[in-house]
């Protein structure tokens, strides 16, 4: 990482001594973990000042084309970034930008802004910032997660096209600067401006909103970037070029950091640095414990761009391959084809493990701008996931058809998330059967059939486990929403995020449940919530019986170096420890005094995933 070396150099700190650490200390939530420092660069989104002005009638016809004009620059420069995008990270991000420039040329919104232009006599940016400002109102408004979703599209095109029509430039934010790494600070990381940034000069990420399970924090997870979100009053705070220092572990951020602060967290930095180039040299190694039990790491992807890394880092196969990016923010549903090209793409990167086709969890915090989607005051308890897919056959069907037709060649096989009846798993598997013989009988290469599992991620699926294992062929455990359903706690809301804990009482004795029935009945059985990137709760799960986890991939290789460590016998001995148990604090201090003696837990504390860059190629 070239970063320190230039940052001390070349950068005039402004370091305060007299102001006092709290004052210099904002705290949000760590969603992705490491140590950062760098400068930042605000992104700030405000809207030009629109100074409001009239026109005279001769001036009509020549605002109406300024007015045209503009869309056609806005657009360009949307068309240009989705071609960067996709020549940086593939296609299917850069469909993000699709979504972008179908608003830019909304007919219906251009003509309500021209019709004030003609009747109102309004030059081209006072209607337009009318017109826009009237369309943010109505869709904030709006309880639907979906539309506020899209309000961030909506905010980025319009902010664009304001710029534009005052003169500016159309907005663009490449951090392109050689050799240059800064600390974006933004109000809310939407994926269209996620997208955008060049992740080689990105050190960390910092927001005033978002949680642990918004597409950014996702996304800085997976590539090792640290990021801290939910941090109130980040913008007015912090301008750009102040130095930070951020710790996505937790979940804190220094605005000009003393001397010794930036001494401390760069012995972290180079701790990790160590560590993790220490752990590139353990890639081949067999994930087997000192007394020779034997775990399988596999990955999470969310998108194709950690296909890579996974491989890398020694994924043993895919236990969540999550489908919701083919979806969400685009403005056409994926065809059949694009779907079984990507999954064939998954298998033929891992020709020796299996991949776990989750198909679309859409709904709660994930929505497709391309679907219909309903208002809902409560979309976690909403139509979301396995629901919306059996109410919707168009959507469903040409999934199950691209998985069975990627399961021809590749070792795949099909989860659905979020179950809780029996009937969701009987009526897939005929839908399933249906598509199979259309496949046939239109002559398309497919598989006759797949094997076919659930995410235990409800209550409802856990009580009813033993009923699940009898017409599922495996189990894997979704802590994340689990955690929320068990504990009845929005894994996205902020003020709650030191409530959302997956290794409580209620948690674990429904995790040894699980695992027990999964034994019984002969099915696998994995986990695939956030909690088996942990690397302390990752013995506890190995220690309850779990012998396959999947995680972020930069979280793989020092899980396999701590599981190599820590005997089996002793994870076992923690878990029954940790069953026994009242609070989640205990179970962790049990833990820690039973792992202490094999690992140094210098490593894992701060825990998490190591820097993503020492480990990148
Ligand atoms: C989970 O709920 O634990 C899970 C893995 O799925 P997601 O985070 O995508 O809801
Ligand atoms: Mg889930």
């Amino acid at each position: 990482m070239r970063r320190p070396p230039w940052l001390l150099s070349r950068h005039s700190w402004r370091v305060d001594l007299a102001k006092t650490e709290d004052a210099r200390t904002l705290r949000g939530i760590g969603v992705s973990a490491g140590v950062a420092y760098a400068p930042a660069l605000v992104l700030d989104l405000r809207f030009p000042d629109v100074v409001d002005r009239t026109i005279s009638v001769d001036e009509i016809e020549g605002e109406v084309v300024r007015l045209r004009e503009a869309v056609e620059r806005v657009v360009d420069s949307l068309v240009t970034l989705q071609r960067r995008v996709e020549e940086r990270a593939g296609e299917e991000e850069s469909r993000i930008f699709e979504a972008q420039v179908f608003m830019a040329r909304d007919p219906e919104f251009l003509a309500t802004v021209e019709h004030l232009i003609r009747h109102n006599l309004l030059s081209a940016e006072t209607a337009y910032e009318f017109k826009a400002l009237e369309m943010r109102v109505a869709w904030s408004g709006s309880s639907s997660a979906r539309l506020r979703e899209r309000i961030t599209d909506l905010t980025a095109v319009q902010l664009r096209m304001l710029r534009v029509l005052t003169g500016g430039e159309a907005v663009e934010f490449p951090i392109t600067a050689p050799d240059e790494q800064v600390i974006v600070v933004a109000h809310e990381l939407s994926p269209g401006l996620t997208v955008q940034f060049d992740r080689d000069h990105l050190a960390a990420l910092v927001s005033e909103e978002g949680t642990r399970t918004s597409h950014a924090a996702i996304l800085a997870h997976s590539l090792g970037i640290p990021a801290v979100m939910g941090v109130t009053g980040a913008i007015s705070r912090i301008k750009t070029g102040t130095v930070l220092l951020v710790d996505g572990q937790s979940g804190t951020l220094v605005i000009d950091p003393t001397p010794s602060q930036l001494r401390e967290a760069s012995t972290q930095v180079t701790r990790r640095r160590k560590l993790a180039f220490e752990l590139e040299a353990e890639i081949e190694e067999p994930c087997v414990s000192p007394d020779g039990h034997l775990v399988r790491l596999e990955a999470n992807l969310d998108l194709p761009e950690e296909i890579d890394m996974a491989v890398r880092h020694g994924a043993t196969g895919v236990g969540l391959l999550r489908t919701e990016f083919l979806v969400t923010g685009r403005t056409h549903l994926p065809s059949e084809e694009d779907q079984a090209a990507y999954f064939r793409r998954v298998a033929t990167a891992f020709p020796n493990g299996v991949v776990t086709i989750r198909t679309f969890d859409l709904g709660g915090d994930k929505f497709p701008a391309a679907f219909d989607a309903p208002d809902e005051a409560n979309p976690f308890l909403g139509w979301r996931s396995i629901r919306v897919c059996l109410d919707h056959p168009d959507l469903f069907r040409p999934q199950l058809r691209a998985v069975l037709r990627a399961a021809d060649a590749g070792n795949v096989r099909l989860m659905l998330p979020l179950v809780t009846r029996i009937d969701e798993v009987t009526t897939t598997r005929a839908l399933i059967a249906e598509e199979s013989e259309a496949l046939a009988r239109a002559g398309i290469r497919a598989a006759e059939s797949v094997t076919l599992g659930v995410m235990i991620e409800t209550p409802a699926a856990v009580i009813l486990a033993d009923r699940f294992a009898e017409c599922v062929d495996f189990f894997s455990v979704g802590t994340n929403d689990l955690t929320q359903y068990t504990l009845a706690v929005d894994r996205g809301n902020v003020q709650l995020a030191a409530r959302f804990i997956p290794h409580g009482p209620a948690m674990i004795r429904q995790l040894r449940h699980v695992i027990s029935v999964a034994n019984q009945a002969g099915i696998p059985c994995s986990i695939c919530g956030e909690m088996a990137s942990e690397p302390l709760l990752a013995v506890l799960l190995v220690g309850l019986g779990y012998e396959t986890l999947s995680v972020a991939p930069p979280s793989l290789l020092l899980l396999k170096r701590l599981l190599r460590q820590v005997p089996y016998a002793v994870a076992m001995q923690a878990a029954e420890e940790a069953l026994a148990e009242d609070n989640a604090d205990q179970i962790l201090a049990s833990l820690r005094e039973h792992v202490a003696p094999f690992v140094d837990l210098r490593q894992i504390d701060p825990r998490g995933p190591l820097p993503g860059r020492g480990l990148r190629a």
